[in-house]
């Protein structure tokens, strides 16, 4: 099968993701209806692939892989995503395994949402692999997995044809967060992510500096921009801090608001604002967009991206209209006062956005029981050894090769009065003058045997 998405990206086009999020259910109405629009979406030929989400927000729901599997039947060039929330290893494993059988070579791997509801309560949470964990069992595949049989004979399985990627957060507003997604996306590329989609924000300044600090840390894959069409509902559950790892300030909420209350409810303004987003993303150097929150509808689509197109020549003039960072948010980088994006000039005194200390975190006595064992596989370098801080009992993802892209303000996606413990670790290490060393943690899996 064509793969367009990966042909585009290495061609050096710029592409256009679409977004498809399949929810509860195998035979449902909606689904089916959702599925009939993807096609016709795909078949307009405006867009490069279509991405099928994995159960996000923490809430069950069908497979990625069997509904890409039933569009890639129907000639759907799509990216599945996977991610290591409800899946052990062996799972994940199986589940590359069944991408694989259905001819899907997009993967987009992740960490994922920490669980919130499922049948008769809330799930146990897996998170025995982290997703730089999963890009390189998923980088070994393509290789050809080598392994010990039982009997202990060298076995080698048939290569894999992944073009995996990653997600990056590029709005984070501590000094601490900033970083730490950086370096973990060095990390995600030495794994073997060949290309990274951003988390959705709206900030343009900060957008860019993700990319231009990437490149300048020599991370050379195509960064794709997130634009997710948003109105006042969904904007309001941002604000609010329920989608993790998306941020939404008041001023950004109050203009939804006043949009809300207009004759169409802030349809048109809300695709505006996608397509300037379009055109901004391009005229920054974004290698495509991802597109999402709008109706698997070719006519609404092609309404954006002929709008965008309109914004391209003058992509610097909407900039001011896309600047919804805190106001002492952090930024690597000085601000082009003619542009209102990053000037290449470095800040002598960096500042940041505030992040108090608060008290201790809520704890995991059943997971303290493991720890002797654990305490036997860490390294010299881990936060485990330079700061006293366990993940396995402290992170409720259990992440040890820097934070999941979750974290709101320096504060924990799942338990938000807690503090992100990557984020206490980098204060501690900073105050020796050792935060740098993050960026060189490499944790294998742990061995739970
Ligand atoms: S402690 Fe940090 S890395 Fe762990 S789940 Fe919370 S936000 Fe994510």
């Amino acid at each position: 099968m064509n793969n367009r998405f990966a042909d585009g990206l290495k061609s050096g086009r710029f592409v256009v993701s679409f977004e498809s999020v399949p929810r509860r259910g195998a035979n449902e109405p909606s689904q089916q209806e959702l599925e009939n629009g993807l096609v016709e979406v795909w078949e307009s030929g405006l867009v490069d692939a279509v991405t099928v989400a994995d159960m996000p927000s923490g809430i069950p729901g069908l497979r990625s892989e069997s509904y890409a599997a039933s569009l890639a039947q129907k000639g759907v060039n799509t990216i599945s995503f996977l991610t290591c929330k409800d899946r052990d290893r062996n799972a994940l494993e199986a589940e590359l395994y069944s991408f694989e059988r259905s001819g899907i070579q997009n993967i987009l791997c992740m960490t994922g949402d920490y669980p919130k509801t499922g049948w008769n309560g809330v799930p146990k949470p897996s998170f025995d692999l982290d997703s730089i964990q999963l890009l390189n069992m998923t980088s070994q595949l393509n290789s050809g997995l080598e392994y010990k049989g039982p009997k202990g004979a060298d076995c080698k399985l048939q290569p894999t044809h992944f073009y995996q990627g990653c997600a990056v957060n590029p709005f984070k507003f501590s000094e601490a967060e900033t970083m730490m997604q950086l370096w973990k996306l060095k990390k995600k590329v030495q794994a073997g992510a060949k290309f990274a989609i951003c988390q959705i924000g709206y900030d343009a300044r900060k957008q860019q500096e993700m990319l231009w600090l990437a490149r300048e840390n020599g991370i050379d894959i195509p960064l794709i921009a997130n634009v997710y069409v948003l109105r006042y509902g969904i904007g309001k559950v941002m604000h609010d801090g329920k989608i993790p790892g998306c941020y939404v300030d008041d001023l950004f909420l109050d203009i939804l608001e006043k949009e809300a209350a207009s004759d169409d409810g802030g349809v048109a303004a809300s695709l505006d604002r996608a397509a300037k987003m379009i055109a901004i993303a391009k005229g920054e150097g974004f290698a495509g967009v991802h597109l999402a929150g709008i109706p698997a509808d070719p006519a609404v689509v092609e309404n954006i991206l002929e709008m965008a197109r309109g914004y391209e020549s003058s992509w610097e003039d909407f900039v001011p209209n896309l600047k919804f960072a805190p106001a002492a948010a952090f930024m690597y980088y000085g601000e082009d006062s003619d542009t209102g994006l990053n000037s290449h000039e470095i800040p002598e005194d960096y500042y940041s956005y505030p992040v108090p200390v608060v008290t201790p975190r809520k704890g995991y006595s059943a997971a303290q029981a493991l720890l002797p064992s654990i305490g036997e596989q860490v390294s010299d370098n881990s936060i485990e050894m330079s700061c006293d801080l366990w993940p396995v009992v402290d992170c409720p993802k259990m992440q040890r090769n820097c934070p999941c892209g979750g974290s709101h303000k320096g504060f924990c996606e799942v338990y938000p009065e807690n503090k992100c413990i990557w984020v206490d670790a980098y204060s501690l290490l900073n105050m020796r003058g050792e935060h740098y060393s993050i960026a060189e943690i490499d944790q294998p899996p742990l061995n739970w045997e």
